[in-house]
Formats: structure tokens, sequence, C-alpha cells
């Protein structure tokens, strides 16, 4: 075997013949070639684990985005399942007591008008006790603002 030949069959290493290795111990720039191979070779596989290391990594990522997405769905799914309970609950509450109320009146027609009257007295003294409120706050803001730049 020539040095030629040697270098060709380097790259079936380690699926190669006993003349290879002949060949290697009698050769040194052929074992010189073929010890830089090998550690080219090693640098390679440690490259080619170093990125499956970096697509499991990418995996363990990728599958906890996941997760929490899932997880982000579930939770909405409970927000919106809740609201339409709620909505349902309010619905059915306001039904119920218009339904009363609406009964009520009819059975007691002096009883509506009466009702009518003392709503809209409150409502035209609502506009007043929204004044006097407002007042109050002002004067409690001017009075803690004073006290700070005492
Ligand atoms: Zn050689």
């Amino acid at each position: 075997m020539n040095c030629q030949d040697f270098r060709e069959k380097m790259f079936l290493y380690p699926e190669v013949d006993e003349e290879f290795f002949t060949h290697l111990r009698n050769c040194d720039e052929c074992r010189r070639e073929f010890e830089e191979f090998l550690e080219i070779e090693k640098k390679l596989k440690e490259k080619v684990n170093e990125e499956d290391e970096i697509v499991r990594e990418w995996d363990r990522v990728y599958i906890k985005v996941l997760n929490t997405l899932r997880y982000e769905k579930i939770k909405r799914q409970v927000y919106i399942f809740i609201l339409l309970l709620l909505e349902v609950f309010i619905f059915s509450l306001v039904f119920i007591i218009g339904y009363r109320l609406v009964r009520f009146f009819i059975q007691n027609p002096s009883l509506f008008v009466l009702t009518l009257k003392s709503l809209f007295q409150i409502f035209s003294q609502f506009n007043f006790y929204l004044f006097v409120i407002l007042l109050l706050v002002f004067i409690y803001q001017t009075t803690k603002l004073h006290g700070k730049y005492k």
C-alpha cells in the first residue's frame, strides 16, 4: 500500500483492513496525517453533540412555551365560563325582580303613581346631593393640599 492509497482509505476508518495499519506503523508522514484526521473527526463529533444539545434545549423551551399557552387558553375558557354564568345569574335576577315589580304594581295601581312620584323626587334631589358630595370632596382635597404645603 502506498501513501496515496492510505489517504483514500483513511476516510473509511474504522472500516479498514490490515494493510492500512501496516502502512500506518511504517510511515511517519501518514501517521501524522491520520492523527490530524482523528483530531478533526473528534472535533466534528463534539460540534454535532453541541448542536444536539441546542436542539434538545430548544425542544425543552418549546414544550414549556406550549404548556404555558395551553394553560393560558384553559384559564381564558374558565374566565369566559364564569362570566357567562354571572351574566345568566344577573339576567335571571333582573327578570325575577322585574316580574315581581310588574305583578305588584298591577295588583296596586295607585302605588305605581306614588312610586313614580317618589322616584322623581329622589332624582331631583340627586343633583343637590351630588353637589354636597363634590363640595365635601373639594374641601377635603383643599385642606389636604394646604396641610402638605404648610
Ligand atoms: Zn505513507
